[in-house]
């Protein structure tokens, strides 16, 4: 099966900043943790029927670099859900902006990254149809929770607020619930918690009250960018409570 060739996706990856292509997006391809949420797409769809397809395209023109771009998961499914919109030209055109800022150096560990993206990429699809076909039936581990001894929450922090909690945990479960719905991935239900702890500096509910808002707005992000997150929001329906909802339906029973 073709497929764009590794030093194809290094170059998309160090070109791309680490950024979702579609333009003013900013969501990341890969997380700080290195969880990769971005997806490789092609401009002129790899097959017959998909979007944008060029029929005089070649192979090897539909996996080269020109016609490949990096974006998060709400907009890999957009351009793709409205092609009338998301021509080749606009693409072609967002994909020259999103680069000029790139850098051509990888580190190893960003090298490792873009063999992510294509492992991913293997995933996501199978030959000839254009529509997103997963290759193989998603695998969702559901670990088994240790036991843990009860401590006093820490005054201050997140988790010595009822509410503030409940709130954290509701956000943190959203974005679980959308993120094993995102075909082709290994998906984890501990991977949120430790990209909290890489980004803040400590597990979620001894993080200080006063992070409350950040983390908040982290999660809120995650959430958006998932696949179902952004197809939702291009519905106009609301991913999550906000706080002052989530406080009015839940905590004054
Ligand atoms: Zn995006």
């Amino acid at each position: 099966m073709a497929e764009p060739s590794l030093s194809t996706v290094k170059r998309l990856f160090a070109l791309s900043a680490n950024r979702c292509a579609y333009s003013k997006c900013g969501c990341p391809i890969v997380e700080t943790t290195g969880t990769v949420t971005g997806i490789i797409c092609h401009i002129k769809a790899r097959s017959k029927g998909g979007p944008r397809f060029d029929p005089k395209q070649t192979e090897e023109e539909r996996h080269a670099f020109d016609n490949l771009v990096l974006m998060c998961g709400r907009h890999s499914k957009l351009i793709d859900a409205e092609p009338k919109t998301y021509t080749v030209e606009l693409l072609r055109e967002m994909k020259a902006m999103h680069e000029r800022h790139g850098n051509l150096e990888l580190s190893q560990v960003e090298a490792r990254y873009a063999g992510r993206l294509l492992d991913d990429y293997r995933d996501l699809y199978i030959t000839t149809t254009g529509d997103v076909t997963v290759n193989r039936p998603q695998k969702v581990e559901f670990k088994q929770v240790k036991k843990t001894v009860k401590i006093t929450a820490p005054e201050g922090s997140i988790a010595a607020d009822r509410s503030k909690r409940n709130y954290v945990k509701h956000l943190i479960d959203r974005y679980n619930e959308f993120a094993a719905q995102q075909p082709g991935r290994k998906f984890s239900f501990a991977a949120i918690y430790s990209d909290i702890t890489a980004r803040f500096g400590a597990k979620w509910d001894l993080l200080g009250i006063e992070q409350f808002d950040s983390l908040c707005a982290y999660l809120q992000q995650r959430i958006d960018c998932t696949m179902r997150g952004g197809i939702n929001r291009g519905q106009g329906y609301p991913n999550y409570s906000t706080y002052p909802e989530f406080v009015a339906k839940y905590e004054r029973r």
